[in-house]
């Protein structure tokens, strides 16, 4: 799920590469004001310091001010040049400190990060409010919207105008001055809502850890679940002892094999219960607040609720359309639902409990009865799925379908040792743009798995601003004695949030605003849903699950148990 957040939001509408107008950049010594004499001008990570980014959101955001100021100040006419491409160009030094702050706060975070996003949040919605909500820059941009036809634009300078001139209006800047007010006061609470929202998650999730001191707690967890909880254990300071974690690798396969009910329910109940806790990272007054003021911003800007306020901006349009939708699919789901729940019931009688089956329950028996009915066992899958090998398989798509080649760049700087860093070439050689993985989970990264872009591709004064691009996830990690083996769903993930990232890579657009993944909410899971669906296709199964050990390919009988299985637990 590609990643959502104040810093991208607000980057996304304020826009890469220098303004025409001269603002001279600022002075000083900090790793953000220069040139980067980096491969490709990939983020210096190693020289970056935690101390950099306040001065230089400050630097940006008063950078940025100056360049509008030069485009309200212009004695010339508006013209699409002057004001919506000046508009597109503006904000750089922004947009940079932006993307490596959103990246290092998403995957990489501590205290002092996260302090600098409070410090900053505020800073960046006033700067967001101070541009949609100016009424002089309006002008020119509503000037230029009325008189487009004057100026014989393409496409992509027409898609530019009508994009940028409806984020003023979504922003409200058709309103009087007192509505204008009460918008940059929801819009300045909900930036930090929705930020403690995320960090208070962040907190939940490591603060949780089942640990278990008595090997008999273990029964029917798999030799290599075992063996990354005792490392686990050892990590947190629990030598001896397995912990497991709320993070996706270490509670998933617990649900799924453990064989002790009441764990199962703790764990459960543990990674549902996040914010709901009744503690100082309690979400429910947050998330309360955070409705309510979404209703208001959407009433305030014309719209019946906050959904028809989101949906205007995505293909579906309207929360009707979602409706439809989802309706076409809650009737089958329930009912397959049902009679899965019926199996698993039975299931529960046939071992001669009495227990009514629970949502904590679900996965073990889930798990159980796709053994029963498919002969096939996730654990069964993993030694094809060693992480280097999926990598692999998805790279080896992308330069079938795509002509890409890919290669390992050691020489580029990262933000943290699990990363690798690529470089993406075309099929002539030559350079795309760069690629970060980083899939391992971490108490300093968030939950889920994403793609960002730490430069977004543009074209400038005749020059191709090639795109440095992120995929984010939280596998399984290697233990001592074997490599990284993930699960299907993990497989499943990993090509999803490539799909994005050949979305962000494969841009070719002038403007950075609508560059890469720059389209309507629903349309931008395209490119992932399609890179999905090979995963799991048997002739790229092929290409790609070797056993770790033997290097044999997955078997045939292995690929037709996937396929078999492959609408199990969901509708068919
Ligand atoms: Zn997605």
């Amino acid at each position: 799920m590609k990643k959502i957040f104040l810093f991208s939001i607000c980057v996304g509408v304020l826009f890469w590469a220098c303004a025409q107008q001269s603002v001279p950049p600022p002075e000083g010594d900090n790793t953000f004001f220069g040139t980067w004499e980096t491969p490709f001008e990939t983020p210096p990570f190693d020289l970056i310091e935690e101390a950099d980014f306040l001065p230089a959101f400050k630097a940006g955001i008063d950078m940025h001010k100056a360049e509008i100021a030069l485009i309200t100040e212009s004695k010339k006419k508006s013209t699409f040049k002057n004001t919506i491409e000046t508009l597109d160009r503006s904000g750089a030094l922004l947009t940079k400190v932006g993307n490596v702050f959103g990246c290092l706060n998403g995957a990489n975070t501590n205290d002092t990060i996260q302090q600098i996003a409070r410090d900053v949040t505020p800073l960046l919605s006033k700067h967001q409010d101070d541009i949609l909500l100016n009424a002089a820059l309006f002008k020119r941009v509503k000037s230029v919207y009325e008189n487009k036809d004057k100026f014989n634009l393409n496409i992509e300078q027409n898609m530019l105008l009508m994009e940028t001139y409806k984020a003023f209006v979504r922003g409200g800047a058709n309103l009087d001055e007192e509505k204008k007010a009460e918008l940059r006061t929801i819009n300045d609470e909900l930036s930090m809502l929705t930020l403690k929202f995320g960090q208070n998650i962040l907190k939940e999730d490591n603060v949780f850890q089942l640990v278990i001191d008595n090997k008999a707690d273990l029964a029917g967890l798999p030799e290599a679940v075992i063996a990354g909880a005792a490392e686990a254990g050892t990590v947190l300071g629990h030598e001896g002892k397995w912990v497991f974690t709320l993070h996706k690798p270490s509670w998933i396969p617990f649900l799924q094999y453990s064989e002790k009910r009441a764990l199962r329910e703790k764990i459960y109940k543990a990674y549902y219960n996040r914010g709901n806790n009744e503690n100082e990272f309690d979400n429910k007054a947050i998330a309360s607040k955070i409705a309510a003021l979404r209703v208001k911003k959407a009433n305030l800007l014309g719209y019946k609720t906050h959904a028809h306020f989101v949906l205007e901006e995505n293909m579906a349009k309207l929360p009707e359309n979602v409706y439809n939708l989802l309706n076409q699919l809650w009737e089958p789901a329930l009912r397959i639902a049902k009679k899965e729940a019926e199996e698993m019931q039975a299931m529960i009688i046939a071992e001669g409990k009495n227990f009514k089956l629970d949502t904590w329950d679900w996965w073990y028996y889930a798990e159980k009865l796709k053994k029963a009915k498919y002969a096939l066992d996730d654990e069964q899958l993993r030694p094809y799925f060693k992480l280097e090998n999926v990598i692999d398989g998805v790279f080896t798509v992308a330069t079938n379908l795509f002509g890409l080649q890919f290669e390992e760049r050691l020489d580029i700087p990262k933000y943290h040792e699990d990363v690798k860093v690529f470089e993406v070439k075309e099929a002539d050689g030559s350079h795309l743009g760069i690629l970060y993985t980083d899939y391992f989970p971490r108490p300093s990264k968030r939950g889920g798995a994403w793609m960002n872009s730490l430069r977004k591709q543009s074209k400038f004064k005749g020059k191709n601003i090639t795109p440095v691009i992120y995929n984010v996830g939280n596998f399984s990690k290697p233990t001592a004695d074997k490599p990284s083996l993930i699960s299907l769903e993990e497989v499943s993930t990993l090509f999803h949030e490539f799909g994005h990232a050949l979305h962000g890579l494969l841009s070719d657009c002038t403007y950075e605003s609508l560059s890469g993944t720059a389209v309507s909410r629903d349309f931008v899971e395209l490119p992932s849903q399609i890179m999905e669906n090979w995963a799991l296709h048997p002739d790229v199964l092929k290409m790609y699950a070797n056993h770790f050990e033997t290097g044999e390919s997955i078997p045939q009988e292995l690929i037709d148990k996937i396929t078999n299985a492959g609408h199990f637990n969901r509708v068919s």
